[in-house]
């Protein structure tokens, strides 16, 4: 995206600078793979790999294993994946249905994602953040109360499904069990479900109750941990800490390795591309 013409000199000195302050942030979120790979190698560590930045705040003789290396793509593979959230005319990403009973959900052909999460979770915000090379998908929402809640459907080209689920902890929690529930243990197409977790937060109540459905299953899950850019780097190690605690002692069928993402900065959203990629066989 090139930068916009501007005659600065007719502007005042703090103008000038408030005006370069705003421009800088704005072109500094690398929006596609190939722009991040022009930073500087720092910046680029910060926004591909957030875990391993932080890692560099722990004190080295009691560092806790965060398991960074589970998943280590190279970035030619991140670069990769990028495509297959990047529509064309040969890739169409498009919003597919909603259904409030799996029986309404669409067919089985292609592998498919889940993400559940707490409503305000910033769920939607991330799922438009993996579709931002597809900026015409609208990612439908109703977060009016009262309003039916329903599984939203996306084609991410010929590749998977992504399903938006409903945000649970916010009134109607049985309905949302009913059909969560039913789907999460029937959807035989369900290669991975992925749990938003709020970092500033962490686990709550209601998030143990989805990890024992998913536990309960024997589903494969990935918990993300989500508006990394919102808390401070020590409380967002110390969420870190927790959650990786807690999923190395407390869960069996949770990925080892947690994924913090930003919707605001990109940051950990070409990893989390790159693994959803990866785990529906997208890659191949
Ligand atoms: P949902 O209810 O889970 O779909 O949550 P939304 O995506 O609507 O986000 C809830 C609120 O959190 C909104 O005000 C978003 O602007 C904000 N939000 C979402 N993601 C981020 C993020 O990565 N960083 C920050 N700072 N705010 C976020």
């Amino acid at each position: 995206m090139a930068a916009p013409r501007l005659r600065l000199g007719r502007l005042m000195l703090s103008e000038q600078a408030a005006v370069l302050r705003c421009l800088r942030r704005a072109y500094s979120t690398p929006q596609t793979f190939a722009e991040a790979l022009r930073l500087p190698k720092k910046q680029l560590t910060k926004l591909v790999y957030p875990l391993q930045e932080l890692e560099q705040y722990l004190v080295s003789d009691s560092k806790p294993d965060l398991h960074l290396t589970v998943f280590d793509p190279s970035l030619e593979e991140i670069a990769k994946a990028e495509n297959v959230f990047a529509a064309t005319a040969r890739n169409r990403i498009e919003y597919l249905s909603s259904a409030v009973r799996l029986d309404h959900a669409p067919d089985l052909r292609r592998p498919e994602v889940c993400f559940i999460g707490k409503s305000n979770v910033g769920k939607s915000s991330l799922i438009k953040a993996l579709f931002s090379l597809a900026p015409e998908v609208e990612v439908r929402v109703s977060k009016k109360p009262g309003h039916t809640k329903k599984m939203n459907f996306f084609k991410v080209g010929k590749y998977l499904t992504l399903v938006d689920m409903p945000g649970y902890g916010y009134r109607a929690p049985e309905d949302f069990v009913d059909m969560v529930e039913t789907y999460l243990k029937e959807r035989r197409n369900l290669k991975r479900t992925f749990l938003l977790v709020d970092s500033a937060i962490g686990i709550t109540k209601n998030d143990n109750i989805a990890i024992e459905m998913c536990e309960e299953f024997a589903l494969p899950y990935v918990i993300v941990l989500t508006k990394i850019d919102k808390p401070s780097k020590g409380h967002l190690l110390k969420q870190v800490l927790e959650i990786q605690k807690f999923i190395n002692t407390k869960t069996q069928g949770c990925f080892p390795q947690l994924f913090p993402v930003s919707a605001v900065t990109y940051s950990g959203i070409h990893l989390l591309k790159c693994f959803i990629a990866n785990v529906t066989g997208s890659l191949n």
